[in-house]
């Protein structure tokens, strides 16, 4: 997969606009677009595309963001995902099967563990360059950051209340999802 392929010059989400239908204060509070880990975002969402199909199922993406260094992935869409839950006691892990395992919706179920799955790899990616990367807080707030970004000096604008190491690694939206009409 190249970046070609991605619609890199359109904005690598350009293809997926339709899991982003949040819109002003509302998308603003629930997006944040890091440029390391834009990549991996993007392909996450081919991933989910392509599970779909044809009917999206009204897919769509309540929050992208990260907190404590780490990603923060919420969707909705059409469909039950969970089939069964752990029941955590003191001394034991009780799994409750709330229903068959044929009332659920297999598509549902393979997009949800492929977004768990993408958190953790996100997670040990540099949110500035992508680059293998651990959570630290080498620059103030914890961030996941490879070891080039953990120590280096980065730009200080004392008028930008995300200081500076999401300042570096910010991207706007206009970048992600490219012009529309292009
Ligand atoms: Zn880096």
């Amino acid at each position: 997969m190249s970046e070609n392929d991605l619609g890199h010059a359109l904005g690598p989400l350009s293809r997926y606009r339709y899991m982003f239908p949040l819109e002003s204060a509302e998308r603003r509070q629930a997006y944040v677009w890091l440029r390391g880990w834009i990549p991996g975002f993007a392909e996450l969402c081919q991933q989910i595309d392509a599970l779909l199909g044809p009917d999206k199922r009204n897919f769509r993406w309540t929050r992208v963001r990260e907190k404590f260094g780490a990603p923060s992935l919420a969707y909705q869409m059409d469909g039950k995902a969970r089939f069964a839950f752990n029941m955590h006691r003191p001394h034991e892990v009780l799994r409750v099967e709330c229903a068959t395992r044929e009332a659920f919706d297999d598509v549902a179920i393979e997009i949800h563990e492929r977004i768990l799955q993408r958190e953790v790899l996100l997670r040990s990616q540099c949110i500035i360059c992508g680059a293998p990367a651990t959570i630290t807080s080498a620059q103030g707030p914890w961030a996941s950051l490879c070891a080039v970004h953990r120590a280096a000096v980065l730009p200080i604008n004392l008028d930008d209340p995300m200081g500076p190491v999401w300042m570096a690694a910010r991207v706007g939206e206009d970048e992600v999802f490219g012009l529309p009409g292009v």
